[in-house]
Parts: structure tokens; C-alpha cells; sequence
């Protein structure tokens, strides 16, 4: 039998396909590398799986070209009311209203069931034989790579679209924590503080961004890092300011008459201290700019996403090749990646249903 359409990889984006398409009385075929599908379903959001935004604009993203597809975003809400997901939003940030990555795991198997996937089936070529596609010894008319990347589990399968003319932008580990000089952080691994912190280019702000901030044994993580770890290129500098709320002046006069722990962790009062002297600034200046150096992006097993993928121009507004007419893609295999919350599981539901619509 031919399938209308084979969908490689069962994570949030292939499985949002195989449902659209089911929907619409295609027949489909899902083959996952994994035992299980949906794994990083499950690991979102800690297990709680914040699957969208109440606030999704361009900006999030990396790439402009994001912007026509985000247009279509009311897809979204409008896939979750058709396979039953009710949701509760928090801060802006949209999560089941279960709070659990299992519930949506759990209502896309409902409408994908086990006799349109393939589990443990790993996928290593593709094929054109005139009209229709080979993918492991199946046929279909259409082939969708949904394959995701390595980033803390699963695989790079980017390059099964390269003999079809489609490049790689390079792949870079995003949304991760932050190795940086272990000194800048002895002693305080497992501290958290809410701040803001800065990337620096010597003096220069690049971009600066507030909330918490995790102290680790050799870095730095927490919300605001993982953000700002997707615009850390080679080895930066960082500068936390541990009193955003204070100017220096304000933090100077407190300091003239009270002790730095009523503001600092003692922990961390050490290490300000300890940089204030050396590098010949006063205390209060420390506590607004206290630097950690030399912060690189820590590897792809503690990374959300993979920044880098399949260059979202080579697709045209449907998602289907512009090299090789049949062939879609959606989810992380693209060169989308956006921020914390929510922001990379709408792209991956929208390109999915997308994807889905028109296969
Ligand atoms: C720890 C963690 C927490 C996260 N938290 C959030 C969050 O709260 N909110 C948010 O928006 N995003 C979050 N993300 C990111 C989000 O989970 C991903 O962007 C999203 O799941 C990507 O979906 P996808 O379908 O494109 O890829 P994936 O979910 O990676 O699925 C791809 C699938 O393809 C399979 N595959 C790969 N290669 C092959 C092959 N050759 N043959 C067959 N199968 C193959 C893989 O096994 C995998 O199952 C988080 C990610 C991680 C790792």
C-alpha cells in the first residue's frame, strides 16, 4: 500500500501531523527512533509541559521569517479544543490544565493510535521512485521530517533531507546553562537570586534580561540564563546585578549604614567582596555589576533546543520543500527556536497542524 503521507519522528510535532492528517482521512504512517513517542512531551516544563503563550510575537523567535506562519497561531488553541486538551494559563504561560506533559502525551496517542506508528524504527534514508517516496521499505506520496533534535535526548536527523538539495545551518545547543570561570561561582552552586543579568561585550550591554538566576558548581542556569545562553557566541562575560530594584547611589547609602548580607546571601557577599577588591571597585558597584567570566554555552545533553536546523526559506508557506515537491518539515528540524515559555512547543504544534493541513 502507498500512504498519503509517512511522518518521521513521533514527538509533539510528527504526532500533531499524524493527527491533522488522520483527521482529514489520510492515511498515515509515524516511524519513531524510540521506544516510546513523545518523550520530550513528557520532559517539558519539568513534566509540566508548557505547550504554548499567551503572548507569541516574532520577537521570541529567531528568525523574521517566522512571522507569516505565527499569523496562523489561533491554530493552536483550536487543535487543543479538537482532541480535548483544556488548558490554564499562568503568567502568560499556557500549560494543560492537568499541569502534567502526560495528559498531552496521553490525548494525541488517543487520536494517533498504536496501528499508525512504528516504534524503534530509525530512519536513515529516503528515497524518490518517480511520483512517490521509499522511507524503510514503506511507500508514501508524501514524507514529513518531524525528527527534532539531540538537544538533552533524541537525535540529529537533519541530514536525511540533504540529497534533496537542503542545507544545515550549523547546530548550536540553546536554552542551556552557562560554564563559565569556576572562581566567579566557587561556593555558591545550588543559590538562586532574583536579578538581572547582562551580556556583556567589554563594558556594553548586549542584552540584559531579569528573574532568576541558579548558581551551579561551574556556571550559572535558571530561566533568564537560558534565555540569554541563545545569544552567547564563543566565550562572553556576564554582569549580574543583584539589586535591579536600587541605583547605585541607593545601594551605596545602604551599605554606608548596614551590612551587605541584609541584600546578599552570605555566600555571595563573599565572592562580592572578593571581586570588589580585585578589581579595585567599591562594594555597592560590585553588587549592580558583578562579573562572571567567560560563559560559554554548556553542550547539547543540557540544552531545551538546538538552535540552527533546516533553513525555514527553503520551505514555502506550507512547509513543503521548494527543492523537492512532497517533502515537508516541521517542529525543531527547522531553524526556528524561540525563548522560555512555551514559545518552541507552539512552533512545533503550529507547523505540525500546518504541515498536516496540507499534506
Ligand atoms: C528538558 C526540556 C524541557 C523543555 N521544556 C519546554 C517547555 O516547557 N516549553 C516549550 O515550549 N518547549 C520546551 N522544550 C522544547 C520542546 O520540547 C521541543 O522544542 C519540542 O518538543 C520539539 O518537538 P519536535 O516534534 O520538533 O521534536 P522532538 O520532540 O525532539 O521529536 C522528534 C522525534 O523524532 C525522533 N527521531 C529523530 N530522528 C529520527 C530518525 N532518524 N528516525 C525516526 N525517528 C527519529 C526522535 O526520537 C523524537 O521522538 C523543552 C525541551 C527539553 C529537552
Amino acid at each position: 500500500m502507498t500512504y498519503d503521507v509517512i511522518v518521521i519522528g513521533g514527538g509533539a510535532s510528527g504526532l500533531t501531523v499524524a493527527a491533522v492528517a488522520l483527521s482529514r482521512g489520510k492515511t498515515v504512517l509515524v516511524l519513531e527512533a524510540g521506544e516510546r513517542v513523545g518523550k520530550k512531551i513528557l520532559l517539558a516544563g519539568n513534566g509540566r509541559c508548557n505547550v504554548t503563550n499567551e503572548h507569541i510575537s516574532v520577537d521570541r523567535y529567531n528568525d523574521p521569517l517566522v512571522a507569516p506562519f505565527l499569523e496562523k497561531s489561533e491554530k493552536v488553541p483550536a487543535f487543543f479544543d479538537a482532541i480535548g486538551l483544556v488548558t490554564r494559563t499562568i503568567d502568560g504561560r499556557i500549560y494543560p490544565y492537568t499541569e502534567s506533559g502526560k495528559t498531552v502525551l496521553n490525548l494525541l496517542r488517543a487520536v494517533v493510535p498504536e496501528k499508525f506508528v512504528r516504534t524503534g524504527v530509525v530512519v536513515d534514508g529516503i528515497e524518490r521512485v518517480g511520483d512517490v517516496f521509499r522511507v524503510c521499505g514503506e511507500t508514501a506520496r508524501s514524507v514529513v521530517l518531524a525528527t527534532g533534535s539531540q538537544a538533552t535526548v533524541g537525535r540529529e536527523s537533519h541530514f536525511l533531507y540533504s540529497p534533496f538539495g537542503h542545507t544545515v545551518r550549523g547546530l548550536l545547543p540553546a536554552l542551556c546553562p552557562l560554564r563559565c570561570c569556576r572562581t566567579d561561582v566557587k561556593g555558591l552552586s545550588g543559590l538562586r537570586v532574583k536579578g538581572a543579568l547582562s551580556l556583556m561585550d567589554g563594558d556594553r550591554v548586549v542584552e540584559r534580561r531579569l528573574g532568576e538566576i541558579l548558581f551551579k558548581e561551574d556556571g550559572i542556569s535558571g530561566v533568564v540564563t537560558l534565555e540569554l545562553s541563545r545569544k552567547v557566541f564563543g566565550k562572553r562575560d556576564v554582569a549580574i546585578d543583584f539589586v535591579p530594584d536600587w541605583s547605585a547611589r541607593e545601594t551605596e547609602a545602604f551599605l554606608s549604614e548596614h551590612s551587605i548580607e541584609g541584600v546578599l546571601q552570605r555566600p555571595i557577599a563573599e565572592r562580592v567582596l572578593a571581586q570588589s577588591q580585585r578589581r579595585n571597585i567599591s562594594v555597592a558597584e560590585t553588587i549592580k555589576d558583578y562579573r562572571v567570566h567567560s560563559v560559554e554555552r554548556m553542550g547539547h545533553k543540557q540544552a531545551q533546543v538546538m538552535q540552527g536546523g533546516l533553513p525555514l526559506g527553503e520551505f514555502d508557506d506550507r512547509l513543503q520543500s521548494k527543492f523537492s515537491p512532497g517533502l515537508y518539515a516541521c517542529g525543531e528540524v527547522l531553524d526556528v527556536d524561540g525563548d522560555c515559555g512555551g514559545y518552541n512547543m507552539h512552533w512545533a504544534f503550529l507547523s505540525g497542524i500546518i504541515v498536516g493541513e496540507s499534506v
